[in-house]
């Protein structure tokens, strides 16, 4: 059975440093924002070529909190792509703004920059960018409708640890929010989030907001949350962040070898040269996407959707989405999610070649 993930395989070469980093935390005494989370949140803003990075405790509070520090209207209307995964969506709902949904373009998957500016209202406050599958989004014309609207550029980055534009790391063009959670290419063993953005003022309102809205304890600036960066997950993420590059070489050594395999029956991700991606997913898309699912199974492939329903035919957004999104709709229907994880070696992935193209 070649298998989606195995957690415990991407994380099995690491077991004796995890165990020994959480010896030293059991044995340090200090539990909630101790050095892990320092050490982790200067080395991920360093990672990311970002001035500052606070660390959250998941990437649906990243986002949740990012927005919240922006401190829009209540009902301002944020942008945000149509086929995103439904945390994106819901942080914008329960920051109190509305999201306002944009299609994507069709091969790169990302939020198509062309259709953005006619959806800005009086209203809109910020474009929320999604970079899907581990690629980043077209951010040239995204910074230049922003500044030209005079708009908060926030990215969700929790596919795309490491991806770029244009030579320029994810994360670092707006506020960046990550999701650490552990099928992601840098993944814990728990919940983990982080923010990074490059203005002082606003990581420090971050950092307030993740523990009660407090700069200084018992003195509350802001209606703050309790979601702060785990100190057991940030000595694991230590860890793993050194592993980073390797995994994302690892992975992008696999997308090469489906692109480089597949029968072109099934529709590939695009490739240029002006993105880095590191395939937190690698998708591919065909009309018969579930009879080929079931074939991959019957040969003992396991694969997933990502995702199945999109977020405006979700039964929690109804009344708060509206309109059409035919081009969403097309991804949801016909995308396959092939394995590539760090545990998957160069035998697994010729065989499922082999099988993906035997079922033409
Ligand atoms: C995983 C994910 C999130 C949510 O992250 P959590 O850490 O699970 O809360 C948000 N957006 C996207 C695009 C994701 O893939």
């Amino acid at each position: 059975m070649i298998e989606y993930e195995n957690l415990r395989k991407v994380n099995e070469i690491l077991f004796e440093r995890y165990s020994e980093s959480f010896d030293a935390f059991l044995k340090s005494g200090w539990y909630i924002l101790g050095n892990n989370v320092t050490r982790f949140e200067e080395k991920f803003a360093h990672y990311c070529n970002t001035g500052f990075c606070i660390g959250v405790a998941s990437g649906l509070d990243a986002l949740i909190l990012a927005l919240d520090a922006c401190d829009f209207p209540k009902g301002s209307e944020v942008i945000v792509p149509s086929n995103t995964y439904i945390a994106t969506i819901l942080a914008i709902v329960r920051s109190g703004y509305k999201p306002v949904l944009v299609e994507p373009n069709i091969q790169s998957y990302t939020i198509d920059p062309a259709k953005i500016e006619n959806k800005i209202s009086k209203s809109t406050k910020a474009i929320l960018v999604v970079h899907l599958y581990g690629k980043a989004c077209d951010m040239d014309p995204i910074m230049h409708i922003a500044r030209k609207h005079d708009l908060a550029v926030i990215e969700d980055c929790a596919q795309a640890h490491g991806a770029r534009y244009k030579g320029q790391k994810v994360g670092s063009f707006g506020i960046g929010c990550f999701s650490f959670y552990p099928t992601k290419n840098l993944g814990a063993l728990g919940d983990a989030g982080a923010i990074t953005c490059s203005d002082a003022e606003f990581a420090g309102k971050i950092r307030a907001l993740r523990n009660y809205g407090s700069h200084k304890k018992y003195y509350n600036d802001y209606i703050g949350y309790n979601s702060r960066l785990d100190e057991v997950q940030a000595g694991f993420l230590l860890i793993k962040l050194e592993l980073l590059e390797n995994i994302t070489q690892h992975k992008r050594t696999l997308a090469k070898i489906y692109l480089e395999q597949l029968d072109r029956y099934v529709i590939t991700p695009v490739i240029n040269p002006d993105y880095f991606d590191v395939y937190h997913i690698f998708n591919i898309r065909h009309q018969e996407r579930d009879v080929l699912k079931t074939f991959l199974l019957q040969n003992d492939i396991k694969t997933e959707v990502h995702y199945p329903i999109p977020p405006h035919k979700q039964q929690a957004l109804q009344g708060i989405l509206s309109g059409q999104y035919p081009i969403s709709e097309e991804i949801h229907e016909t995308t396959l999610s092939l394995p590539i994880s760090y545990a998957h070696t160069r035998e697994d992935i010729l065989r499922v070649c082999e099988v993906v193209n035997a079922f033409k």
